[in-house]
């Protein structure tokens, strides 16, 4: 087993300034934010993932860093490598918590720990707040020591049914950590230690929220053959089976019989998620030669590319499985979009079902909802201008930075 470079180093953090943020949520909420930071002054904080990008919690990070940095908050973000049969053995154990079927071998936890423990000899562990995000680097918890500061398991990932072999192994990991953030109640485990909700965010004022040019747009449609004076049913989502990108293609095919619209299935790859590939296989033969399917492979970093199709699109679907959040519904509400989403994971603290978007729990009541609204443009109007009020109040980045700046004094003022 050789440590193969999975991954990219992280990517330089453009500066960034809160200032720009006042106009959207407030002087009040900056000044707050600010006056936690000077609470954390001289203390480092530091983030651990598997990837630097691609997926929702690199997404996160990404513009998490240089916020915290400029309100000068020492914050230092780390990304674990780890080779192919790392990443595969992570993503089966994903699967697994997500509620899919286990056939792991017994030697894949002996794999996983080992690469866990070569990240733990390459990386520092400091910090007087360490942050591990997901199962992914869990077992980092080994570098602790007594003079170590407070660590937290930031769980990202539906965890309502998870396989029991897998949850139990990582379950022996998480126990040993301060506390757990999950992103919805309903993830919550029994568990010892103390467990906080996060809603996850979105960066209004990043590449992939802020407001684009008319004519921008129009190019990105040109660019991919897609026609702007028909209706376009769009889901942005990595090619995963848990997003189910067959099911939206169920679904447009029905609704294709009534309205004459455009799919567009637009996704990249995480380096994080070996799977990517073959779901694009069975995406591209499930489309067939449907001239109207636009099955787009966009490059891990397409911000702008995405932030256009959202805006582009008449409804934004969100039809998957198991979700752990679900940021393209947050960026896809943010843009004042319908949306259509399965009644899973953390979509429902989003999507209020008749106020913010419809759900639905199956490809025929995303098809009828669908449906639904391509035929009430008023009503579709009116729950995307609701969608984007909520994620104003509940999930921008300014909200979920104050959480961190919090936990993070409130730990520190019980050490
Ligand atoms: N995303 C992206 N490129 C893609 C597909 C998705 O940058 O090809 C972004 C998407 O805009 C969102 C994040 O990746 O910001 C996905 O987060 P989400 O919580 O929806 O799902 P995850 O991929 O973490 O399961």
């Amino acid at each position: 087993m050789s440590l193969a470079t999975h991954d990219g180093p992280p990517p330089a953090h453009k500066p960034a300034s809160l200032d720009g943020y006042v106009e959207l949520v407030g002087a009040e909420e900056i000044n707050e934010l600010r006056a936690l930071a000077r609470r954390l002054e001289g203390k480092e904080i530091q983030m651990v993932n598997s990837t630097a990008v691609g997926g929702g919690v690199a997404e996160i990070l990404n513009r998490l860093v240089p916020l915290a940095r400029d309100l000068g908050v020492t914050i230092r973000w780390d990304v674990i490598t780890g080779g192919l049969d790392f990443f595969e053995i992570t993503k089966s154990f994903h699967n697994a918590l997500q509620g899919g079927p286990y056939q792991g071998k017994p030697e894949d936890f002996e794999i996983f720990l080992a690469y866990n423990e070569q990240n733990r000899a390459r990386l520092r562990f400091d910090a007087a707040v360490t942050v591990i995000h997901d199962p992914q680097p869990v077992a980092l918890i080994n570098a602790r020591s007594n003079h170590s500061g407070h660590w937290i398991w930031r769980c990202h990932i539906d965890l309502s049914r998870p396989n029991p072999t897998v949850w139990k192994f990582l379950e022996t990991y998480v126990l040993r950590y301060d506390g757990a953030i999950f992103s919805s109640p309903d993830f919550s485990r029994q568990l010892p230690i103390p467990q906080y909700l996060f809603y996850p965010s979105i960066d209004p004022l990043a590449e992939k929220n802020r407001e684009l040019e008319p004519e921008f747009i129009r190019q990105v449609l040109e660019r991919y053959g897609i026609d702007p004076s028909r209706p376009i049913l769009a889901q942005i989502s990595r090619f995963d089976r848990w997003k189910d990108p067959v099911g939206v293609i169920r679904a447009y095919r029905i609704v294709k019989k009534y309205f004459d619209c455009q799919l567009v299935l637009a996704g990249g790859s995480a380096t994080d998620d070996p799977e990517g590939s073959a779901v694009l296989e069975e995406v591209r033969a499930a489309a067939g030669d449907d001239p109207d399917i636009h099955v787009l492979e966009l490059p891990p970093w397409s911000p702008l590319e995405i932030n256009a199709l959202q805006r582009a699109a008449t409804v934004v679907i969100q039809k998957s499985l198991r979700e752990g959040f679900g940021l393209t519904v947050t960026e896809a509400l943010w843009k004042g979009k319908p949306v259509v989403a399965s009644a899973v994971g953390g979509i429902p603290a989003q999507v209020i079902h008749k106020h913010t978007g419809l759900l639905a729990h199956s490809v025929e009541g995303t098809a009828y909802q669908i449906r639904f609204l391509l035929s009430h443009p008023d009503i579709a109007q009116r729950l995307g201008q609701q969608g984007r009020h909520h994620v104003l109040e509940h999930f921008l980045i300014t909200s979920y930075l104050k959480r961190y700046l919090t936990l993070s004094v409130h730990l520190l003022a019980h050490c």
